[in-house]
């Protein structure tokens, strides 16, 4: 896998489309955590996330979520993963942290709204999060 230096970007953004399609796959897991591949691409001083897929084998409970990570076919535009909090704060949690995939992950907790969605570098420091309203 080839990522860039985390960094070097200011800022997540993030199509108003993925956005809806993280919450609602989250609502749809709720009480279990779910879990997405997050496609996109990185731009000059952001990275943009643009498409979500639904990771291969992937396995969730209500504390837990993850996928082979060997099982992912291998895609340059894959730059992390979102998944959900059912329960708690949408802080990254030791565990996210030491299974942490690519540039990025966003973490979303229960209610799932806009506000309840979070993005977070591989030390688990918040990062800005923008939602595209319009492409
Ligand atoms: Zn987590």
């Amino acid at each position: 896998m080839v990522f860039g230096k985390t960094t070097a970007r200011k800022y997540i953004a993030i199509t108003r489309q993925a956005a809806d399609g993280i919450i609602t796959y989250s609502r749809t897991k709720h009480p279990n955590e779910a879990i997405l591949v997050l496609q996109g691409r990185s731009k000059k001083d952001h990275l943009l996330i643009d498409r979500l897929v639904i990771p291969p084998f992937s396995m969730s409970g209500p504390y837990y979520s993850g996928f082979p990570i060997h099982d992912l076919p291998f895609d340059l535009s894959y730059i992390g993963t979102a998944h959900s909090h059912p329960g708690g704060s949408n802080k990254p949690s030791l565990e996210d942290l030491n299974h942490f995939y690519g540039l990025v992950s966003l973490i979303i907790s229960h209610p799932y709204e806009d506000d309840t969605l979070g993005a977070f570098d591989r030390n688990g420091d918040a990062i800005e999060l923008k939602i595209l309203e319009s492409e």
